[in-house]
């Protein structure tokens, strides 16, 4: 077997908005800048760690570079005036709390909750809703613990920034995994348990297990594989190497995997450099030698990785390094989305491009899709239809299971970049869903009259 080389070891440390004046590569900049950085990160939130600093971010490359982009809060992230103002308060060392009061305010007109406050099917058992699940798709259920709500360095895309910046209420999330396995034991439906938050890495392996035995020992047949949403392979490999606490971990997925489950890491990874490391090979090699399949997932953003090359490559590295291309996911409509944002029409030549120029095993790849509230649509392509020029568009995850594989256009339209941007094409009133959605909605507010009635 080829030897990867061993890593040197790494001390964890964070950096966040206090920390500003100490990161060393950031002192080679203009004071300005960090003046703009102490303003944009009172309201978007901010947090790098040293090995991102020290081995992703090309420092000679600053401010172009891809990892920085993703990971430093940047002026074009805020609107000009907002800039300014936040500028104004950090300069005058204006206190604390009346900084956060006005980033407080330009937060709320971010758009923080882009799936809507309204859930459309709270998950419930014996008529008592379930803490910290979400159960949108038949097959897979959502699940939060309350341990992993943060993660080892924050992409500045992040589209569930408001809750790094307290704008939501974490209680929400689960503190055990019983609610969830009773819910389970409930739903033969669904096959695969999905951890997310934040980053469930983040946990200690004996938290973690905490909520992974019980569903293992449930015995639930019909649970076929325990999925982790990560970033951590990408901005912090040592969770799987060289930390205290690895092999622990790695135990942990190849106990999983001996209760008859899959253990699917669902890789969060941006950008080629992510996985150019001795560190972040060696993270993969060992994850995946427990039996682990790892899936790779992000959106696509501008400034960071909206080219087809850095797909490409990205794909192709994957898939040497024994792991799964999974989605390429279109940026969602909240924080600093103006900044970020690419039209449809260009993510999918982006897309297409990349595609085509790898082999079938990297075609395992899916997108450009957009998790709307309706579902994951994937933007096909464009193409002419009866003399209209016309994205060609489809359900990979719907609401409504009868939504999937049907395939439906919309107008063409080169500035649109995101499904509510969209017309139907051909004259029509409205896309074939939209009266499937209004039913939803009504079911879902009478469920909620319902329940507070009998509160
Ligand atoms: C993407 C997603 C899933 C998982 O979908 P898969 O296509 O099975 O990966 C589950 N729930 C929600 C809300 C999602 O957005």
């Amino acid at each position: 077997m080829p030897q990867i080389p061993d890593t040197a070891t790494r001390t964890y440390g964070a950096y966040t908005r206090r920390d500003i004046d100490r990161i060393p590569a950031l002192q080679r900049l203009p004071e300005e800048d960090r003046l703009m950085m102490k303003a944009v990160s009172a309201v978007l939130p901010f947090r790098v760690n040293n090995y991102v600093v020290e081995e992703l971010i090309d420092w000679d490359d600053v401010p172009g570079d891809p990892m920085y982009q993703l990971t430093f809060p940047q002026r074009g992230m805020l609107d000009d005036a907002d800039v300014h103002h936040m500028v104004d308060l950090v300069r005058r060392e204006t206190p604390e709390a009346e900084i956060k009061a006005e980033a407080r305010k330009i937060q709320l007109r971010l758009n923080p909750h882009p799936a809507g406050q309204m859930e459309l099917n709270v998950p419930r058992v014996d008529g008592e809703s379930v803490q910290g699940i979400q159960h949108k798709y038949d097959q897979t259920i959502l699940f939060f613990p309350s341990a992993g709500q943060t993660c080892h360095a924050y992409c500045t895309y992040c589209f569930r920034w408001a809750q790094f910046v307290g704008l939501d209420d974490m209680k929400f999330a689960a503190r055990e995994a019983s609610g969830l396995v009773d819910y389970l034991r409930e739903h033969k439906e669904v096959n695969s348990v999905l951890f997310t938050g934040g980053d469930p890495m983040i946990m200690k392996s004996a938290l973690l297990r905490r909520y992974v035995e019980p569903i293992l020992e449930a015995n639930l047949e019909h649970i076929t594989s325990i999925r982790f949403g990560t970033k951590a392979p990408a901005y912090w490999p040592y969770r799987f190497t060289t930390d205290p606490d690895a092999d622990n971990l790695l135990r942990l997925f190849e106990e999983v995997r001996e209760g008859g489950k899959n253990l699917a890491l669902m890789a969060h990874y941006s950008h080629p450099v992510e996985l150019s490391t001795d560190a972040s090979q060696h993270a993969l090699r060992r994850i995946v030698d427990t039996g682990a399949t790892v899936r790779c997932q992000a959106p696509l953003i501008r400034h960071v990785n909206d080219n087809h090359r850095a797909w490409s490559e990205m794909w192709r590295r994957q898939v040497r390094l024994g792991a799964v291309p999974y989605y390429m996911f279109v940026e969602r409509d909240t924080g600093a989305k103006a900044y970020f944002e690419v039209p449809l029409a260009r993510a999918w030549q982006i897309f297409t491009k990349a595609f085509r120029s790898v082999s079938g095993l990297e075609r395992t790849v899916r997108g450009p899709s957009m998790s709307a509230t309706p579902g994951k649509v994937v933007v096909d392509g464009v193409t002419e239809v009866a003399g209209e020029k016309v994205f060609a568009l489809r359900f990979v995850q719907g609401r409504d299971p009868a939504w999937v594989g049907r395939p439906f256009y919309a107008r063409y339209d080169p500035t649109a970049s995101w499904l509510d941007e969209l017309e139907p094409a051909f004259g029509e009133q409205e896309f074939f869903f939209e009266r499937g959605m209004r039913h939803l909605k009504i079911r879902a507010r009478h469920a909620a009259a319902e329940e507070s009635m009998w509160a």
